[in-house]
């Protein structure tokens, strides 16, 4: 007897009631949750919950390039690595980078490479390592929201940042936020994501079938839902920034928090030569 339990597509993913399967409305995002600055190894992170996924991002750099030959005098390089564990899928995945993350790892790279400051790190390497711990469709994009995250925590400069949703098509209606199940079972499946900077596509991608008229609805609906993840990723940044802001204020008494900066230099010097003339 047979202890796997096969992946079971569903016939109908919309139900008499016009819901999905998950309960959510045509053109409802599952329910997203984006944390900053969770590994305190690399030097910078992100985490991100998206339905069924949960991402982790981590970046290294910029650091010294190996192999040296890979290193540019001009500017630095970027290396993205998209990796799903064993577990992340219920069909145990093979531990090897397969065609499929290295495919990912390359869209994620170019989607982001471009809104970099990378011309002042020369001869230098930022790695973004991201890990999905939990797959249910859409983690390209996913991976792409909280990549983008980790880096700003690293301090990495860059021009804005980069937002990524898929529409489909299910049931011959036009979904936004695929799962799992309506990515696979689905008619089509339009991942996109946004460079905020200067409004421009950083990633489009296609498969399946749909008319025009429907590409236009799926495109109207993916800007409408941009809009709120990017407010989830501020949001994010802005707690972080925060936290980090507030640590330092416990930490370290002396941070100036005036305008007057020299002045307030200037009497702390006093204070610490008034305080070494007493001991
Ligand atoms: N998936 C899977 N096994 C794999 C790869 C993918 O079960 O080896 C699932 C996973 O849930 C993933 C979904 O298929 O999120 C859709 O994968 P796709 O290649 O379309 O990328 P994604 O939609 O995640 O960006």
């Amino acid at each position: 007897m047979s202890l796997l339990i096969k992946d079971e597509s569903p016939e109908k993913l919309i139900g008499e009631d016009g819901k999905r399967l998950d309960g959510r409305d045509l053109n409802e995002l599952r329910s997203i949750k984006m944390e900053v600055g969770v590994i305190p190894n690399a030097d910078g992170s992100a985490y991100i919950e998206w339905g069924g996924n949960k991402i982790y991002a981590a970046v290294y750099g910029p650091r010294e390039v190996h192999p040296r030959h890979d290193a540019r005098p001009d500017r630095g390089i970027l290396r993205t690595f998209y990796r799903m564990t064993t577990f992340s899928v219920s069909e145990r995945k093979r531990p090897a980078p397969g065609r499929r993350e290295k495919e990912i790892s390359m869209v994620i790279k170019n989607a982001i490479e471009p809104v970099l400051f990378l011309e002042l790190y020369p001869d230098s390497v930022v790695e973004v390592f991201i890990e999905v711990i939990s797959a249910d469709g859409g983690t390209r994009c996913a991976c792409t929201a909280v990549a983008i995250l980790a880096l700003a925590d690293a301090g990495i400069p860059m021009k804005g940042l980069i937002t990524a949703v898929a529409a489909g098509k299910v049931d011959g209606k036009i979904i936004i936020d695929c799962s799992g199940d309506e990515d696979k079972s689905g008619e089509a499946d339009l991942p996109c994501a946004i460079s905020w900077y200067n409004n421009q596509i950083a990633l489009l991608q296609f498969d399946g079938i749909m008319d025009l008229k429907e590409f236009d609805k799926s495109i109207d609906q993916i800007l409408e839902a941009l809009e709120k993840i990017r407010k989830l990723q501020e949001e994010a940044l802005k707690k972080r920034y925060i936290d980090v802001r507030d640590h330092l204020k416990n930490y370290n008494p002396k941070v100036v928090t005036t305008n007057n900066i020299e002045e307030k230099i200037d009497s702390n010097n006093q204070k610490n030569q008034n305080g070494g003339d007493q001991t």
